[in-house]
């Protein structure tokens, strides 16, 4: 059965007043559920594709459907109070309290303030901020990482079954975007909204992305994959440079663990073997474990139950085997 899917652009171009082609000739998918990383260097249409499906700015060719709906037919102020929408400069309004700004969205929709503020605290639970404490300080009392999430909790007020995000973690500093990296991948799969997010940092793309679509100059789709197919096979020179140099490393936390690549576990007893890891976990944790246990070898579980061993040899033949995988599933030609 065919996923379902929740965002089609079809042959999607825009060419600006003054002649810029923005974007050419986009095809693109995301499915229900799904979260979609547009990354390519600065000028290449990201933000111009992003816009153009919540119609900020309108396509000049081609067709934008969103749960098989053509998006000209239906009326934009409509349409996007059925998207979520996050930008870089959260866009909160600085002489209102938090609660207020969080409730704007379902006040909108006509709910009684009782309701609107029960939604709001919810909300803000959801995003990692206690109403308790922040529900009443206004913006400028929190930090860039936590205005960061009120954003995205007033975005996700009304239940949007689509989000369109552009650079929203852009201003934070790299430990606080982990964070909410992290954070906002727990919170998309909890509530299955199909994501398109933007930015034009790779490791944020790979890291987020179910499937990440790489623009290059012109508006044009230079691949369009899974994280691991697109480290390990680069459709052409543009995006392997683009993936950079370090893409073997960023691999491993692409590529989960495979249990045939394992040792088996009776040459040692598993009371040697320090902390074991998932079966579901990524290669890249593996070798973390092992660098930090300095083992040589980390245990690995299934539940209760051990499976194995993984080697730093193991660790090397997964990623073999996993690019001979894509080899064979690439079509000819
Ligand atoms: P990105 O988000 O990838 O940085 P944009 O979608 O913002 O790229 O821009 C794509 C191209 O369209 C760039 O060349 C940019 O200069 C141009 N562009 C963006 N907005 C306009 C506009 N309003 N009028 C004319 N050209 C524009």
């Amino acid at each position: 059965m065919d996923a379902e899917v929740m965002i089609r652009l079809s042959g999607v171009g825009k060419t600006y007043d003054d002649g810029t082609i923005a974007v050419h000739g986009l095809d693109l998918e995301v499915e229900r559920g799904e979260l979609v990383c547009l990354v390519g260097p600065s000028g290449c249409g990201k933000s111009t594709t992003l816009k153009m499906i919540n119609r900020l700015i309108e396509h000049t060719t081609g067709t934008i459907e969103i749960a098989g709906k053509d998006v000209t037919r239906q009326d934009p102020v409509q349409l996007r109070r059925g998207i979520g929408y996050v930008i870089q400069q959260v866009g909160l309004f600085p002489h209102q309290k938090i609660i207020a700004n969080v409730m704007t969205v379902p006040l909108l929709y006509g709910e009684s303030r009782a309701t609107a503020r029960e939604r709001a605290r919810e909300l803000l639970e959801l995003v990692g901020l206690d109403p308790a404490t922040y529900a009443d300080r206004y913006p400028s009392q929190l930090s860039g990482g936590q205005q960061q999430r009120v954003g995205v909790a007033r975005a996700l007020a009304a239940k949007p079954p689509v989000l369109l995000m552009d650079e929203p973690f852009g201003a934070v500093d790299p430990l606080v975007r982990l964070r909410l990296q992290d954070e906002f991948l727990r919170l998309q799969r909890e509530l299955g909204v199909s994501v398109v997010f933007v930015t034009h940092d790779i490791d944020e793309a790979v890291r987020l992305g179910d499937r990440v679509a790489v623009f290059a100059t012109g508006g044009r789709l230079a691949q369009y994959d899974t994280p691991a197919r697109l480290l390990g096979r680069p459709a052409d020179d543009f995006v392997a440079d683009f993936v950079g140099s370090t893409s073997g490393l960023r691999r491993l936390d692409v590529t989960p663990l495979d249990p045939a690549h394992l040792e088996p576990l009776d040459a040692v007893t598993t009371g040697d073997l320090g902390a074991a890891i998932d079966v579901g976990s990524t290669l890249g944790h593996a070798l973390a474990v092992l660098l930090r246990d300095d083992a040589g070898m980390v245990g690995v579980r299934d539940g209760a139950r051990f499976v194995g061993v993984l080697t730093p040899n193991g660790i090397h033949r997964a990623l073999r085997a996993a690019l001979a995988e894509m080899t064979e599933a690439t079509p000819a030609g």
